[in-house]
C-alpha cells in the first residue's frame, strides 16, 4: 500500500520565522498546528512515544510574549524551530529509555548539552520519538514500543535507527529532529524518508547526554528537510564542552548568507567499487549514475577511484561497535537505571533477571558479540585487526581529501523493506549498512540528501568531507538541493 506524502507546511525555519515577523504565525499557532499533525498520524505511524504537548504550548506562549514585546531579532537564533528528540537524549526531568524495556521509567537529572544548547536558543521541544533500541538497527523495528512505519508506505520500514526522527520530519509533525548516527542513524532513515540527514564529524557536538552505544563512533545529528537548517542546529549544538573530553575545540565557521547564495564547484570522487557492488540494487545504481552526470553537467569535477577496503567497513564496524557496545550497556544492572525485574531476589538475580527480560534480542545479540570479540584467545583476532582496519581506512580516506573536497556513494544499497522482511538473519541487515559506516570509522562529516525516487520510494544520495568540513558540505549540499528548501 502507498499513500502520498504529507506536504509540510513549512519546508525551513527561515519560512517559518518569516511568517513569525510578519504576524501571519504566533509559536502557539506553530505548536498547535505540529501537535495537530501528531494527534492525526502517530497512531498509524508510531513516531512519538511522548508528547510534551502542555510544555510546548507553555514555552510557545512565553515565546509569543517575548516576540511582542521585544520582536523576533531579539529571540535566539532557533526560534520558530519546533524540534523532536530521538529517545536517546537526555533532557531533565524527562523520561529517556533508548526505546528499551531497560530503561523503563528512567527520568533524565541533566539535559545532554545539546538539548540545553538548542533550548538556549529558544528552540521548542515538542516530544521523544521512536528509535530502535540502543540505537542498534537500520529499520526501527528493534524498539521496545514496536515499530514505526514510513509514511509514505506504512508497510515499510522507515529506516533506523533514527526511524521515528526521520518520519516525524517526513510526516510534518515537527520542523526538524535531533538523533544519533553511529553508523548511519540519521542518514539512512533520511534517505528512506526522502529528509535530509546530517551527521558532523567525530567530536564535533559534545556526546554528553547520548545515551553511549559506541564511544568512539557516536555523533549526533540532524533530520531536516533543508541543508540550512541542519547548518542552524549544528551551529548552536557544536563546540566544546567540559563534559565531553572527546569534543574538539576546533572552531565551527560561521555560515553567511552570501555563502549559501553560491554556487562552488567541487571536486567529487566516487568509488567505483561502491558503484559496482554485487549487493546494490540497480535501480539505484542507475539513479545514482544519473544523479552523478547531472552534477557533471552543473560544472563539478566527478572522477571514479578505487577503494578496494569497501568489504571490510561492515565487518570492522560490527566488530568494533559491538565490543564498545558490550562495555557500554553493562552499566544497565538493574540497580542503578529504569526498570527492575520485579521476581528478581539475590543480588544475582537483579542482574541476570533483569538484563535478560529488560534487552530485546538485538542487543543481547550484539553485548554477547561484543564480549566474544574481546574475549581472551580472541581479542588479536577480533579487536585487534578491526583497529587495524580502522586505521588503514582513516589514513586512505585522509589521503583521498587532499585530492578531492566530497566523496559521493548511495546512502543505502537497498531500497525501504517491508516491515518483518529482514527478520530472519540479521547480518543482511548489517550488510545494507555498507555505504554510511565509513564515515563514522573514519569520523568524516556526510549528509545524505533526497536524490528522486525508484518505484515510488526515495533514494538518498551520500556526501562526506574531511573531519571538521561540515561548513562547505552543507554549502555544498545547499547548492544542489531543491531551492524550495531554502
Ligand atoms: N545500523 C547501524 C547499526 O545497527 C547503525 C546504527 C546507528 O548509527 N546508531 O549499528
Amino acid at each position: 500500500m502507498s499513500t502520498t506524502a504529507v506536504r509540510p507546511r513549512f519546508r525551513s525555519l527561515r519560512q517559518v520565522r518569516h511568517a513569525l515577523d510578519t504576524g501571519q504565525l504566533t509559536f502557539e499557532q506553530l505548536v498547535q498546528y505540529y501537535l495537530h499533525r501528531i494527534a492525526t498520524d502517530n497512531k498509524r505511524l508510531n513516531v512519538f512515544i511522548e508528547v510534551f504537548a502542555d510544555e510546548a504550548l507553555r514555552r510557545a506562549r512565553q515565546l509569543d510574549d517575548r516576540l511582542q514585546h521585544e520582536g523576533l531579532s531579539a529571540l535566539g537564533p532557533l526560534a520558530g524551530m519546533v524540534v523532536s528528540l530521538k529517545d536517546v537524549l537526555c533532557f531533565k526531568d524527562h523520561q529517556v529509555t533508548a526505546a528499551s524495556r531497560i530503561l523503563d521509567g528512567f527520568h533524565s537529572l541533566f539535559s545532554a548539552t545539546a538539548v540545553s544548547r538548542v533550548l538556549d536558543a529558544d528552540a521548542i521541544i515538542i516530544g521523544r520519538v521512536n528509535c530502535d533500541e540502543f540505537a542498534m538497527g537500520s529499520s526501527t523495528e528493534y524498539s521496545y514500543y514496536g515499530p514505526t512505519h514510513n509514511a509514505l508506505d506504512p508497510e515499510r520500514v522507515p529506516g533506523g535507527s533514527s526511524g521515528g526522527s526521520a518520519v516525524a520530519v517526513q510526516a510534518d509533525m515537527c520542523l526538524a529532529s535531533i538523533g544519533s548516527d553511529t553508523g548511519g542513524s540519521v542518514r539512512q532513515p533520511a534517505a528512506f524518508c526522502g529528509v535530509v540527514g546530517f551527521k558532523p564529524s567525530y567530536g564535533r557536538i559534545s556526546r554528553h547526554g547520548l545515551l553511549a552505544y559506541a564511544s568512539s563512533f557516536d555523533q549526533i545529528g540532524t533530520l531536516t528537510h533543508s541543508a540550512i537548517d541542519a547548518a542552524s542546529l549544528l551551529s548552536v549544538m557544536a563546540g566544546p564542552d567540559a563534559y565531553d573530553a572527546t569534543c574538539s575545540p576546533q572552531p565551527l565557521p560561521t555560515f553567511s548568507d552570501e555563502a549559501w547564495a553560491s554556487v562552488p564547484q567541487a571536486r567529487i570522487a566516487w568509488f567505483a567499487e561502491a558503484l559496482d557492488h554485487p549487493g546494490l540494487d540497480p535501480r539505484i545504481a542507475q539513479l545514482t549514475r544519473q544523479y552523478l552526470e547531472g552534477l557533471r553537467q552543473k560544472g563539478h569535477q566527478l572522477e571514479a577511484v578505487s577503494f578496494d577496503l569497501i568489504d571490510y567497513v561492515v565487518p570492522a564496524y560490527y566488530v568494533l561497535t559491538t565490543a564498545e557496545a558490550s562495555s557500554n550497556l553493562s552499566r544497565y544492572d538493574g540497580v542503578r537505571f529504569g526498570w527492575r525485574h520485579p521476581q528478581a531476589r539475590s543480588p544475582e538475580e537483579v542482574y541476570t533477571m533483569t538484563r535478560t527480560a529488560g534487552f530485546g534480542a538485538e542487543v543481547k545479540r550484539r553485548i554477547m558479540l561484543g564480549a566474544f570479540v574481546l574475549s581472551a584467545g580472541y581479542y588479536d583476532a577480533y579487536y585487534g585487526r578491526a583497529q587495524k582496519v580502522r586505521h588503514l581506512i582513516v589514513q586512505r580516506m585522509a589521503a583521498l581529501f587532499e585530492r578531492y573536497d566530497f566523496i559521493v556513494m548511495p546512502t543505502s544499497p537497498v531500497l525501504p523493506w517491508h516491515l518483518g522482511q529482514m527478520n530472519e538473519d540479521p547480518t543482511q541487515m548489517y550488510l545494507a549498512d555498507i555505504y554510511t559506516v565509513l564515515a563514522n570509522l573514519a569520523g568524516l562529516p556526510a549528509i545524505s540528501l533526497p536524490a528522486g525516487q525508484v518505484e515510488g520510494l526515495p533514494i538518498g544520495v551520500q556526501f562526506m568531507a574531511a573531519p571538521f568540513r561540515e561548513k562547505p558540505l552543507l554549502e555544498f549540499a545547499h547548492s544542489i538541493l531543491d531551492r524550495e528548501n531554502a
